[in-house]
């Protein structure tokens, strides 16, 4: 890594007008789970617009406390919420990382995912392809399956239960031979014609199964195709989360009798504005209480499990999953619907008295 130098930013000056508006009110500081574990001005939007400013105007080095700072923000979206001048900081703070990755500035950690997507095609470097990895042979179908890296390689309980699902409901679907779709290269920096090679290669291959309508599991994959993927191509096929698509049938389930609580991911509800479908999906369980946190739907506290944060901070990732557990202690099960979310909160829950965390898909599946 380069140290100390300025550098040429060229992706900030594109947002200039962001870093600009900023009125440094510090209203932002209320709501941001990373000032909230960090204490410390530069972890919170408003520090972050400062040092970009300072990056765009050369007035300020790359050096590493800069780089660690912006790389500290899970690009939850909660600031911009509560900002009143509308600052798209998460644009900005993607923006910045874009010039220090330019620039040679990428986190190890990061470095270590982007060469793994490179080579394999997917974030954790396995060998097999998606359709090897699940056992099944995608084909034309009306319903294509995007389980997502980390449902393939690591929580294979999430795609089996989605796949079993779509089995139980009779549907006509297929999993697919995807690749990445880009969202963890997106959040760190990656050059975006990088990125828009694994976003053809997808769309390319959804296309030639005649596929009308794609599911996800995991809520970042669904973010991408919902919101950037459009940005560059016309899809042609709907996409929907597994919670839309569950929430628009009508679900015989068992009985569960307990207290639930529902954790909102940031990329399915600030970014997708995806709130009411997991909510009516539970209403359809028989017997159970759906209780909410104090924080929910749009004020939805972060996981801290995302932006990169995870892989690059993981102390601080957890700390801020602790709070967002501890605010679910009244409930017997705490229910999300994002694999990143599940692994970050059972991280969070360690070594304390938690509810059991759980994946909507997953209990819906166990209740079909
Ligand atoms: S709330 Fe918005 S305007 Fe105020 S300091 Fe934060 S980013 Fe700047
Ligand atoms: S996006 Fe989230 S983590 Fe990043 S500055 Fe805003 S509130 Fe903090």
């Amino acid at each position: 890594m380069k140290m100390s130098e300025t550098i040429d930013a060229k992706n900030l000056r594109k947002v200039k007008k962001e870093l600009m508006t900023c009125t440094y009110c510090g209203f932002c500081k209320s709501v941001c789970p990373v000032f909230q574990r960090v204490g410390w001005d530069p972890s919170v939007a408003r520090g972050r617009m400062v040092l970009s400013y300072g990056l765009l105007q050369k007035e300020i080095p790359a050096d590493p406390s800069v780089v660690e700072y912006l790389y500290q923000c899970t690009t939850c979206k909660d600031c911009e919420r509560r900002c009143p001048s509308k600052i798209a900081v998460v644009d900005v703070v993607e923006s910045a990382r874009r010039d220090l990755v330019a620039a040679g500035h990428m986190l190890p950690k990061h470095k270590a995912i982007v060469d793994k997507v490179k080579a394999t095609g997917n974030a954790y470097g396995e060998g097999k392809s998606v359709p090897e990895t699940l056992g099944r042979e995608p084909r034309k179908a009306k319903i294509g399956y995007f389980a997502g890296c980390t449902a393939t390689y690591r929580d294979k309980a999430l795609s089996s239960a989605t796949l079993s699902i779509l089995e139980k409901l009779g549907e006509d679907f297929t999993v697919l031979d995807e690749i990445c779709c880009g969202s963890v290269l997106q959040r760190i920096g990656v050059d975006e014609e990088e990125v828009e090679k694994l976003w053809k290669r997808n769309v390319e291959m959804i296309r030639s199964l005649g596929v009308e309508k794609v599911v996800f599991s995991c809520a970042g994959c669904y973010r991408m195709f919902k919101e950037e993927y459009p940005k560059r191509f016309e899809l042609g096929f709907e996409v929907q989360h597994i919670t839309e698509y569950l929430a628009g049938k009508d679900l015989k389930l068992r009985p569960f009798k307990g207290v639930v609580t529902y954790h909102d991911p940031c990329h399915l509800g600030r970014h997708c504005h995806v709130y009411e479908e997991p909510r009516r999906v539970l209403a359809m369980i028989p017997d159970i209480e759906l209780r909410e946190m104090p924080r929910n739907r749009d004020t939805a506290a972060c996981c801290g499990g995302g932006g990169g944060v995870r892989s690059a901070y993981p102390d601080l990732s957890k700390a801020i999953a602790q709070r967002r557990v501890e605010e679910a202690s009244f409930t017997d099960m705490l229910v999300t619907t994002c694999p990143f979310c599940v692994n970050n909160l059972k991280a969070g829950a360690e070594g304390r008295k938690a509810p059991e965390i759980v994946d909507l898909v997953q209990l819906v599946d166990r209740l079909l």
